[in-house]
């Protein structure tokens, strides 16, 4: 069988028995791919940088039916990504964003590998002190590109068109946004800011937005987190999601 040829980012890497690793490649032509890599730690000339993590490139993989492990064969590095390893905010971040594409279900959705490349791009351009406004911007394009952009500006559940500049109660289970009538009848509901909306639409357009305070960023990483403790059950533990939340505050 002739061997799928596609640009690929490396989402996650591990040694495999004494001379391979494994590699779980975002695909553009077929999604997410767990390769093998034979002999790469025995000689990093053949693979060089395309074992390191959020490397992308042109992958050949070779694919047999039924199998979960496929062979990967090259994999010619265009963007090694190495300023993603040189700064733990950057760093945490895009793991982050990795852990995320790899967990979260979804068909196949054809935007997610542009999202994906420049969401990570995006945070290897951010300063050190932007890398957390990135990673959140970033995740939440991905989760509009997978179809879940939740509603801001009209009700979620009613459809009613909610004022801009008020505070209102968001819920995950309705789909976003609620109006007051609606935000009142409804249990669990967290309360944003109007200032939180401007954020998350500036996301969902493309573009930046400046967190203003650490309790903010605090509170924009809890709404992410929630969002997808609603989308993949509590039980799930998100790992490098973890270390971002944390670390962000631990190293202040
Ligand atoms: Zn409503």
């Amino acid at each position: 069988m002739a061997p799928v040829v596609t640009e690929a980012i490396v989402l996650h890497a591990f040694d495999y028995l004494e001379t391979s690793r494994i590699l779980r490649l975002l695909t553009r032509e077929s999604g997410v791919q767990s390769v093998l890599a034979r002999g790469a730690r025995r000689s990093r000339k053949r693979f060089g940088s395309a074992m390191d993590l959020f490397a992308q490139g042109i992958a050949e993989i070779h694919t047999r039916p039924n199998r979960e492990l496929q062979t990967l064969g090259a994999l010619d590095v265009t963007r090694a990504r190495s300023e993603l390893g040189t700064d733990v905010g950057r760093f945490t971040a895009a793991s982050m964003i990795s852990e995320i594409v790899l967990r979260f279900p979804y068909e196949e959705a054809a935007g997610i590998f542009d999202t994906v490349e420049e969401c990570f791009d995006r945070i290897g351009a951010a300063a050190p002190d932007r890398t957390l406004e990135a990673g959140l911007g970033g995740a939440w394009r991905i989760i509009s590109e997978l179809g879940f952009t939740p509603a801001l500006d009209v009700c979620a559940n009613c459809h009613a068109p909610i004022d801009p500049a008020v505070s209102v109660a968001f819920s995950h289970s309705a789909g976003g946004a609620l109006c007051a009538r609606c935000g009142a009848a409804s249990s669990g509901a967290r309360t944003i800011p109007a200032s939180a909306r401007v954020a998350l639409r500036s996301w969902f357009e493309g573009g930046d937005a400046t967190i203003p305070s650490n309790a903010d960023a605090r509170a924009h990483q809890r709404l992410l987190r929630e969002f997808f403790q609603q989308h993949l059950g509590t039980d799930r533990e998100l790992r490098a999601f973890r270390v971002w939340e944390q670390g962000a505050w631990s190293a202040a």
